[in-house]
């Protein structure tokens, strides 16, 4: 029997069923897929690639650990470029390949792709195993008694935490490789990936890639105390450690979400007090919405190209991109806005709490469409992943399926409750370094070289929900308002 094991957004040997289910030799495999690369969207009638350089050299930086791990463990990945549905085949026959093994993907793009690729192998004779590894839970085991999938997240994760767990697989202690005889005929295949030669560049500082930075975030993480006070410390910003940062590795499967488990499981024995109870209950809630966010997407692929909410399919968006560059640049005027953005285009990552006020500055201050932040999201975020992406910003946007519709964030307030000290204002915003958290917060001070608050936000919140009243008329009502 020989193996071609498919990575794609798991690209790690260890808790890796796919990798594990082996028998006999095995290669790797990796298909830079310039449908997927150059992907593009329109966003204001601009054509715009979805993906960024941050987020490719991040990946480039997982597969070259990935191969490493392959040679040490006695085998090799073989990376291609070009279409998998042609790619798969070729490769399958030149190597004589018995099996393919992957890991299933529920994203409608990789659904009709992998449909098709099975098809055209299952008809060369070759066996096409699909194996379950995004979530604890796949997108069609937690649905609702009547066998419906779930449209909130409440009763979502009552179901989903009342299950058991499986357990992580083990990191295979070798593998059986392929003679090099046998891989010389797919030696004009071979694909050296640079982020130059894929016509990729990006100035970001970005965090250490690959599954050993993985595995060490998560155990550093969970072994000290920082998952137990995660329910305290996950709300700040500028609280280095509040949350777990492994949003990338979690992206493109650098750690195992059964390991992941195990990790909180190990914590849970550590447990001292209600609140670090709190604290792993918490986060576990957050890697619920990450399995949410893939079960809605799955069940409704079309939230990927509109709004859930057909009152918010009516509603008018402003068309201003010079307003848009402004929220981009972190130019509002707004500071814990500008923080974030700024955060976001030096590093790839931003937090959770700065996530959702951007968002809702954008849609509910700015009155721009949340498609636009969402692409912008996805185009510079390391993380930018469809499902948890497209939910963040519906949720934000009250598009989706959260079934409070109008949740509007004050920028002010929030900067003053979750940055109390202004320390993240300071640290992303240089102009400002020399001021007390006092004079951050004293409304309408002039500052030089900053500029002030480009809108009102009390007069466009009422705006928004005039807009939310006219659409909410012309296009009918779902659900509970
Ligand atoms: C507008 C908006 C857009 C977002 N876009 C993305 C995205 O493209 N990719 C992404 O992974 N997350 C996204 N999120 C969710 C969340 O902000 C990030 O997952 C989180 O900030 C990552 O930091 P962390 O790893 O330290 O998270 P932790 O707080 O340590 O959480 C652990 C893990 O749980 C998952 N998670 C946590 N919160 C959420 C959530 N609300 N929805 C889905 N999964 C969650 C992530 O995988 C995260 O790594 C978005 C949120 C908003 C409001």
């Amino acid at each position: 029997m020989r193996t071609l094991v498919w990575h794609r957004r798991d690209l790690r040997v260890d808790d890796h069923p796919a990798l594990a289910a082996v028998v006999g030799a095995v290669v790797g495999f990796f298909v830079f897929d310039p449908a997927i690369l150059y992907a593009e969207q329109v966003i204001a009638g601009r054509c715009l690639r979805v993906h960024g350089g941050g987020k490719v050299a991040f990946m480039l930086g997982c597969l070259a650990e990935l191969g490493q791990r392959y040679r040490k463990l006695g085998s090799e990945l073989l990376l291609v470029y070009g279409d998998p549905v042609l790619l798969l085949p070729k490769v399958a026959q030149r190597l004589a390949i018995t099996h393919i093994h992957a890991h299933r993907d529920g994203e409608p793009g990789a659904i009709a792709r992998d449909r098709a690729v099975t098809e055209r192998l299952s008809a060369m004779g070759v066996m096409v195993r699909w194996f379950d590894d995004l979530g604890l839970h796949t997108t069609t085991e937690i649905v609702t008694k009547t066998q419906e999938p779930y449209r909130v997240f409440t009763p979502f994760w009552r179901n989903w935490a009342a299950r058991p767990k499986p357990q992580p697989v083990d990191t295979p202690s070798q593998l059986v490789g392929v003679d090099a005889e046998v891989m010389a005929a797919v030696a004009d295949l071979r694909y050296e990936p640079s982020l130059e030669k894929l016509g990729f560049s990006h100035a970001m500082d970005l965090p250490v890639a690959g599954e050993a930075a993985g595995l060490r975030l998560l155990t550093e993480f969970c072994v000290g105390d920082r998952l137990r006070r995660y329910d305290r410390g996950r709300e700040f910003p500028a609280a280095a450690g509040g949350t777990s940062q492994l949003s990338p590795h979690l992206r493109f499967g650098t750690v195992g979400i059964r390991r992941v488990w195990q990790q909180t499981v190990l914590a849970a024995e550590l447990i001292r007090s209600d609140e670090e109870q709190q604290g792993i209950l918490t986060w576990r809630q957050e890697l619920a919405w990450r399995e949410f966010y893939q079960h809605v997407l799955y069940f409704f692929p079309e939230l990927a190209t509109g709004a859930y909410r057909p009152q918010m399919q009516c509603f008018t968006w402003e068309q201003d991109w010079e307003r848009f560059e402004f929220w981009c640049q972190g130019q509002t005027g707004y500071l814990l806005v500008d923080a974030a953005m700024r955060q976001l285009k030096a590093t790839g990552w931003m937090h959770n709490r700065c996530r959702m006020v951007v968002a809702s500055f954008l849609t509910k201050d700015l009155l721009l469409s949340w498609q636009w932040g969402e692409w912008y999201f996805m185009h510079h975020l390391i993380d930018g992943d469809l499902a948890a992406n497209n939910g963040g910003w519906q949720w934000s946007a009250s598009s989706g399926m959260d079934p409070k519709p109008l949740r509007i964030f004050n920028p002010h307030t929030q900067a003053k409750k979750f940055d109390p000290e202004g320390e993240y204002i300071r640290q992303w915003i240089p102009e400002l370094r020399g001021q007390t958290a006092a004079e951050l917060f004293a409304g309408d001070l002039w500052r030089p070289n900053y500029p002030r608050p480009m809108v009102d936000h009390n007069r466009q919140q009422l705006e928004f929900k005039r807009r939310y009243q006219v659409a909410k008329e012309q296009c009918g009502k779902l659900g509970e308002d």
